[in-house]
């Protein structure tokens, strides 16, 4: 296929470099030209766009837009007059209901998506090979949704060795906030109470503290753009955070063994059920 993507940063850059190693034909754009640069240089692509117009002077099969959050309804409004209503487009965006539905309405070959995989890292230095082989892809399709676009969507996703899961735009953003977007906020309080420990706790953090703080000490763009994105499905997970530890402090200043070890038991059986934890 030959597929253009908008915005080579981390996920951009990876999802490029795959599909160009799966054969496909896989063009750039991104904010600075240094950016393709780099993408070319290391083979991520095999040209690159200087301006979002030029989409307009060639066929594409697929649209891929991989900038921030904010920027994708706007991207999406630029690249739906330049290319035909059978080219696919779609985003990578963490948050998806009303971003979703606009989109549609904006361009017919739209159909969501969110790959479920990332690091800590930003920009086209951050990208990786194989970062999604494994990894759950969500596709968030609408009644509107051309179905031409979904299966090409698919192919693509199966390239990276991702496997699809199909779920409501809606449905998306409430899962997300519990697995993702709200454990943002939960690691960043453990880092910045841990940094109020001082120095010693610094020099002791070991395996535990890096998995416990990774998400909370990730993009900080990233994290605000996906609060700000689905803000009220963010403060209910706060809300219900702080309805625990309310309990977890209650129990421990009674001295409450019991119910403590009672309740990570449930934690740990429960992390099982969680892709990636079994
Ligand atoms: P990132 O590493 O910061 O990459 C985004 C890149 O887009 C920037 O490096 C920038 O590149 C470029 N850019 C910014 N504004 C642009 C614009 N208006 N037009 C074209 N290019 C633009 O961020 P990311 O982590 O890859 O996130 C990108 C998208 O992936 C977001 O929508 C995010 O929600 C989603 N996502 C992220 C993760 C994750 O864990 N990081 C996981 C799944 C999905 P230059 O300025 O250098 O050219």
């Amino acid at each position: 296929m030959r597929i253009a993507v908008i915005g080579l940063g981390l996920i951009g850059g990876s999802l490029a470099w795959d599909w160009t190693e799966a054969g496909h034909e896989v063009w750039g754009f991104s904010r600075t030209p240094e950016t393709c640069a780099y993408a070319l240089a290391q083979g991520m692509i095999s040209g690159s766009l200087n301006h979002l117009q030029e989409l307009g002077e060639q066929g594409w099969d697929g649209v891929v837009v991989c900038t921030p959050i904010a920027d994708v309804l706007p991207t999406v409004a630029e690249v739906a007059p330049l290319v035909s209503a059978s080219t696919l487009v779609t985003d990578v965006a963490s948050v998806k209901g009303s971003l979703v539905r606009s989109a549609t309405a904006l361009c017919a070959g739209f159909v969501g998506g969110h790959p479920m995989a990332g690091t800590a890292g930003q920009g086209i230095r951050a990208a990786q090979r194989e970062l999604f082989r494994g990894a759950v892809y969500v596709v968030t399709p609408v009644p509107e949704t051309q179905a031409s676009g979904l299966e090409r969507l698919g192919i693509l996703i199966g390239d990276l060795g991702a496997e699809v899961v199909r779920c409501d735009p809606d449905d998306h953003d409430q899962a997300v906030a519990a697995i993702s977007h709200g454990p943002v906020w939960l690691s960043a309080a453990l880092i910045a109470t841990a940094r109020e420990q001082g120095s010693l706790a610094q020099r002791l953090a070991s395996s535990g503290f890096r998995d416990t703080s990774r998400v909370g000490g990730g993009n900080p763009a990233l994290g605000v753009g996906m609060a700000r994105a689905n803000r009220e499905a963010v403060v209910v997970q706060v809300r219900r955070y702080q309805a625990h530890l309310a309990q977890i402090q209650m129990w421990l200043e009674q001295e409450d063994w019991e119910r403590l070890e009672d309740f990570l038991q449930q934690t740990h059986c429960a992390r099982r059920d969680f892709r990636s934890c079994g």
